[in-house]
């Protein structure tokens, strides 16, 4: 059996090693997944809720070992991996909710007068077995924004973590199975996407493919997921404008953390700043200021802002896109600099529109900041783009706040507020290329069922 490492990427540790699962085991994975999927389905609404409840309280219970997990495996600082775990347990309790809420309606048949005579419900069913497959920069939470609506709904999970961070996913399985969870019904499986993943995304008796990850890797999912249901929750390049009547301390404040938090691997982090041309020097010199004082750390250090990407290759890759923005035209405000895995938190000013930091994901600690002369400018640069998760803006003015809501083409835009805000209850998921469906434990759920009429002759 083949073994793989997990390592820390600030300092290239070792941190452990888990057995792959080998491709020849799917069938048998296939087989009793579907067995678990019918106990799953058996179970009453209360006690899948139970389950769910119990395994959020074991969550709290078991924070800084969690905590500590994801960030040896992803080289995520401390405290906000104490946070992922926090709004993991969030994600679960929801979904316990949800499993409690998780029900059909009435449908009017004697509207219509052939239906005269008849009443009809319909029930929400479980699929069966889903994959989920999911990244490595949320590796608990994101895991349990799929396995937990999965289990409300009544199916068996098949989870395919990050192969750089499995070990959050098979804490958390642990800790469901322990609340009372059959075995087979939440299966960790480990190994290489190209692999593994292709083949639960192309294994017939799965019955929805709920995918986190980056545009490429889903665009493919979606072509080869056959007669499947699929969600795909995908990257963006996400904006953010800051508008002239704004208290530009509070902005700059935070889109400092909404942009380099996680090293800036976030699907929403800040990455493009359009500041109303009248302030743009006067946000831009705080913001700025804000970075420099962020400390860069090894991310178990309890006062640790920023630490590594999650490989060296990744921070090579960055670095390479300031590089080739500074050539086309970019200045250079701050950082730039790095040490193997850790990149400098990094701001750009006037970054050309042709270049990569402003047309894709740069999923780094880079952020640009262009001046713009109006808000339709603005509205305009934030929609030049092929994405379209979520996006922010900073003002008082309602009218502008309206346009910006009507206007920008995202599945979230945050009045007030940067990108990468999310509680984990409301709906997530973007439009273009930033993906298909919602995620959310309410919203999940329905995409996690089917629906089927019931129909009565009452004579
Ligand atoms: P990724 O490279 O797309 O990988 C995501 C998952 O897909 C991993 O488990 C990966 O396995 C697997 N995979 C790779 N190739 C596959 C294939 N051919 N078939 C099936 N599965 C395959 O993404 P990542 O680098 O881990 O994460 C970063 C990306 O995720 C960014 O683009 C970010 O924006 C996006 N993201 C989106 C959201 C959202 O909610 N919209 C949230 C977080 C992240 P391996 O690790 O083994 O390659």
């Amino acid at each position: 059996m083949s073994v793989r490492k997990v390592q820390l990427a600030f300092d290239g540790v070792v941190v452990a090693e888990v057995p792959e699962t080998p491709l020849a085991e799917l069938p048998a994975i296939l087989k009793s997944a579907g067995k678990a999927s019918l106990e799953m389905a058996e179970m009453s609404r209360d006690q899948r809720a139970s389950i769910l409840f119990r395994a959020s309280a074991k969550f709290t219970e078991q924070r800084n070992e969690l905590a500590r997990t994801i960030t040896l495996e992803s080289g995520k600082p401390i405290r906000e991996a104490r946070a992922e775990v926090d709004r993991a347990a969030a994600t679960l309790f929801c979904s316990g909710e949800e499993a409690h809420r998780l029900a059909g309606e009435e449908i009017p048949m004697d509207a219509s007068a052939a239906g005269r005579g008849r009443v009809a419900q319909t029930m929400r069913q479980p699929l069966g077995i889903i994959a989920a497959i999911t990244p490595f920069n949320f590796p608990l939470n994101l895991a349990m924004h799929k396995v937990g609506p999965s289990i409300a709904a009544g199916n068996a999970t098949l989870l395919k973590p990050a192969s750089a961070t499995p070990l959050s996913a098979m804490h958390a399985a642990s800790i469901l199975i322990s609340c009372g969870l059959p075995a087979d019904a939440l299966q960790v499986l480990i190994g290489s996407g190209s692999e593994l993943g292709q083949a639960l995304v192309e294994a017939p008796p799965i019955r929805m493919i709920s995918f986190t990850g980056s545009a490429e890797i889903g665009m493919g999912i979606s072509a080869r997921a056959g007669m499947k249901k699929i969600s795909l929750e995908l990257g963006n390049n996400s904006a953010v404008i800051v508008l002239d009547d704004v208290d530009l301390d509070a902005a700059a404040a935070a889109c400092v953390p909404g942009a380099y938090s996680n090293s800036g691997q976030t699907c929403i982090s800040v990455q493009r700043i359009y500041v109303a041309s009248g302030v743009h020097a006067a946000f831009t010199e705080r913001f700025v200021d804000l970075t420099r004082k962020l400390k860069i750390a090894h991310p178990l250090e309890e006062d640790c802002d920023v630490s590594c990407l999650i490989s060296e290759q990744e921070a090579i890759r960055v670095q390479s896109w300031i590089g080739e923005a500074v050539r086309e035209g970019a200045t250079l405000l701050s950082g730039g600099g790095r040490n193997l895995a850790t990149l400098q938190p990094t701001v750009m000013a006037q970054v050309p529109l042709t270049s990569k930091l402003h047309k894709d994901e740069v999923f780094g600690p880079v952020v640009g900041i262009n001046a713009v002369s109006n808000l339709d400018e603005a509205i305009a640069l934030v929609n030049d783009s092929r994405f379209g998760l979520q996006a922010g803006v900073f003002t008082y003015d309602l009218r502008s706040a309206w346009r910006c809501a009507r206007n920008i083409k995202a599945g979230g835009v945050m009045i007030n507020d940067v990108s990468n805000f999310r509680v984990d209850q409301m709906p997530y998921g973007g439009t273009k290329e930033s993906g298909l469906g919602k995620e959310g434990p309410r919203y999940a759920v329905e995409q996690m069922t089917e629906l089927k009429l019931v129909s009565w002759r009452l004579a």
